[in-house]
């Protein structure tokens, strides 16, 4: 399948199973120099491949569609991880942002390792400051983070999560809001975490 369909197929996927509402999230493929990145202002239930913007990598305008607000940061978590990032996607899932709401947050390790899953597609998970969405500040906090991370949690906001392929970065993605999701059925509960020796397993036999 074209990448632009696959994406938009995705991006209606999200929307489909309430992980992306309104007009929030927004999902961007590389292809070499360039980005193409889903348009400002538009649900991701009916973005169509003509509807893509794509940018370079300074953010000018290569078409005649106007790129999501959010650009700035994908173009920095682009240019730290390097092969690492073929694909972003963003999103204000549920569980994660009240996640990333939380006073409390164990900034550190924000999730305990409930599951082998969690650990093969998303730690460690980073925790970046709250910025203005489409803010200098945010895109510099993801561009730190992207040189480590595949995941990152955004105070009061949301979720971004790159991948070698959009497969991979959904794949992360949903992981994710899924164990955030386990976090919160749990909370007050006895839980067994995976022992350090259990993760240290999972670490060498599913080496990213
Ligand atoms: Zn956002």
């Amino acid at each position: 399948m074209n990448p632009l369909e696959h994406l938009c197929e995705i991006a209606a996927s999200f929307h489909a199973r309430g992980l992306a509402f309104g007009s929030t999230g927004n999902l961007s493929i590389r292809e070499g120099e360039r980005v193409w990145i889903t348009p400002t202002g538009c649900s991701l239930r009916k973005v169509a491949p003509e509807m893509m913007a794509l940018i370079d990598m300074d953010g000018k305008a290569l078409n005649g569609c106007k790129a999501s607000k959010e650009y700035p940061f994908h173009l920095a978590a682009y240019r730290a991880a390097g092969e690492r990032a073929g694909a972003l996607v963003h999103l204000h899932c549920t569980y994660t942002v009240a996640l990333s709401c939380l006073a409390d947050l164990d900034e550190a390790e924000p999730l305990p390792v409930f599951t082998p899953y969690y650990l093969m597609r998303v730690a460690p998970l980073a925790v970046l400051p709250y910025f203005r969405p489409g803010s200098e500040e945010l895109a510099g906090a993801v561009g730190a983070a992207a040189v480590k991370h595949d995941a990152m949690l955004m105070r009061n906001h949301g979720v971004i999560t790159l991948g070698r392929t959009m497969d991979e970065a959904v794949d992360r993605c949903e992981e994710l809001e899924e164990t955030a999701k386990l976090w919160f059925l749990l909370r007050g509960r006895e839980v067994r975490e995976l022992s350090a020796a259990e993760r240290e397993e999972i670490g060498r036999v599913f080496k990213r």
